[in-house]
């Protein structure tokens, strides 16, 4: 439920409300909007039922239950869009951010061009995975820590943000000291403990959509996240399976507009995992931009033949920089503008 509270009240009713909830069970949350004063409690339903008292106290306006399961992620719980700020660079609300850079971090050398080349063709957030989860356990596992290294190494000399998938509590910790985003992948989204830990973490959290999860699954992996503190979490569209086998997923755009419906929380689109196809990125992209996304987080090698993961997804730099000259076009037309560069 979400206790509103009067507009004028003080923070002293406030805290006696929090109190009052904590006494009751419930973990509490402040749920900051422009228009209201709101407090998110979860907790057993049962003892929902013993609080009618609550809305007598000084300051409460009204109390609502959330209907839906998951309660700190929905609209009900916050009117407005969160708007997430990444060292100077905005994510949710009328921005549209863009997230590009190669599957795996391979070495210094092809991940320092490969920023280089986000920089020059405009795009705002660096991506490159250290660890990485492959169906064969003989394929490139990622390198780790030295991958972490070369990530802030990039940050540092391109002044952009990065990201970088976690795939269990060590790599989460490891991942901590050097990058800005913590991702947490497809093959992840259910994996309760990770979540709940990365809850516990001051870093925004990217939270792809399980391959066969419903909305609903993907906004309760979410509600882990906030359930512990954590408010900071970016939602990624990333295809789901189908019995369509000529795309590597199936991108459900449809997702956008729903989940912006149901959460106040950003969206973003990755058409190279959803399609797995290097042409069909473009279009996808253009597409989400359109559905509403906030941003795109998009593959792109320096020389996508030689990657060691995911090559035929991955835009070539000309790609990158065609794709964000015709994003240019887009994102105006559906009354967006492309993130500003507030850093580098
Ligand atoms: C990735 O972004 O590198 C990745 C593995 O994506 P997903 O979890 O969507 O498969
Ligand atoms: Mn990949």
């Amino acid at each position: 439920m979400v206790i509103v509270m009067n507009i004028q009240s003080s923070k002293n009713e406030i805290q006696a409300v929090n109190e009052r909830l904590s006494n009751l069970g419930f973990k509490t949350q402040a749920i900051q909007g422009v228009k209201r004063i709101v407090i998110g409690a979860v907790g057993d339903q049962h003892t929902a039922d013993s609080l009618r008292s609550l809305e007598q106290m000084p300051g409460v306006e009204k109390i609502v239950p959330i209907m839906k399961p998951y309660k700190l992620v929905s609209r009900e719980a916050r009117e407005e869009n969160t708007i997430i700020n990444v060292r100077g660079v905005v994510i949710g609300g009328e921005s549209v951010t863009i997230i590009a850079g190669p599957c795996a971090v391979e070495s210094r050398e092809q991940l320092l061009t490969a920023a280089r080349q986000v920089k020059t063709a405009g795009g705002h957030i660096i991506r490159g995975g250290a660890f990485k989860p492959r169906t064969s356990p003989y394929s490139f596992q990622g390198m780790e820590e030295e991958g972490l290294k070369i990530l802030r190494e990039a940050s540092l000399e391109t002044g952009l943000p990065v990201v970088t998938e976690v795939i269990d509590e060590h790599s989460l910790n490891l991942s901590m000291d050097y990058v800005d985003i913590i991702q947490i992948g497809a093959r992840n989204m259910q994996n309760f403990r990770l979540l709940k830990a990365a809850g516990q973490t001051d870093k925004p959290i990217l939270l792809k959509r399980g391959m066969s999860a419903t909305i609903e699954e993907w906004l309760m992996a979410a509600e882990y996240i906030m359930s512990e503190g954590n408010g900071k979490v970016i939602l990624c569209e990333r295809g789901i399976r189908t019995f369509e086998t000529a795309t590597r997923n199936t991108l459900d755009l449809s997702a956008v507009p729903m989940v912006k419906r149901l959460s106040h929380l950003p969206v973003i689109v990755d058409p190279s995992h959803a399609t797995g196809d290097r042409q069909l990125v473009l279009p996808m992209s253009l597409a989400a931009i359109a559905s509403g996304a906030d941003g795109l987080i998009l593959e792109m090698h320096p020389e996508p033949a030689k990657a060691l993961s995911d090559g035929p997804q991955s835009l070539t730099p000309e790609d990158l920089q065609h794709l964000m000259t015709q994003l240019h076009k887009i994102v105006p037309a559906v009354g967006r503008h492309i993130a500003k560069h507030i850093i580098g």
